[in-house]
């Protein structure tokens, strides 16, 4: 029996094949800039070092909460990332404030935090996960 084509590989790397992920290089998971537009109420922008800008609404980055909660309930409903919950059909209709942050944290170097006007705030949005999601025309051609 042979053990040719056997790869030791770590566990993160596994998983990150198993989701057809490469490994990104590290300039273009570290920003060169972010802008939080809280007060505009628009979006986060972010300058990275490759050069690459990206931008998200806060509709966006609410609903792509990268949270354990939120990851299960996009599996269960089949709820893309980045889309918004179904909102319950019939007569009456509720009306919602837009998803905004009330307060942004960034977590060590690597994340920042959002805690949203609805109360929710349990997603850390690392740089890495923020790049893999950009909104931008280019990235998202691509999917
Ligand atoms: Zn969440
Ligand atoms: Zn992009």
């Amino acid at each position: 029996m042979s053990h040719e084509g056997i790869r030791i590989v770590s566990e993160e790397q596994a998983r990150r094949e198993m989701a057809g992920e490469t490994k990104l290089a590290t300039d273009a998971v570290t920003p060169a800039k972010v802008r939080v537009k809280k007060s505009e109420g628009t979006g986060v922008e972010i300058d990275w070092k490759d050069g690459h800008k990206s931008a998200w609404t806060f509709a966006w980055l609410r609903w792509g909460c990268p949270c354990a909660t939120c990851n299960e309930e996009r599996q269960q409903t089949g709820r893309a990332i980045g889309v918004p919950k179904p909102k319950p059909g019939g007569p009456l209709v509720m009306y919602e404030a837009p998803p905004r942050p009330v307060e942004v944290t960034p977590v060590g170097k690597y994340a920042i935090k959002f805690k949203w006007n609805d109360g929710h705030e349990s997603g850390i949005y690392s740089w890495e996960y923020l790049r893999r999601v950009c909104q931008c025309g280019e990235c998202t051609k691509r999917v």
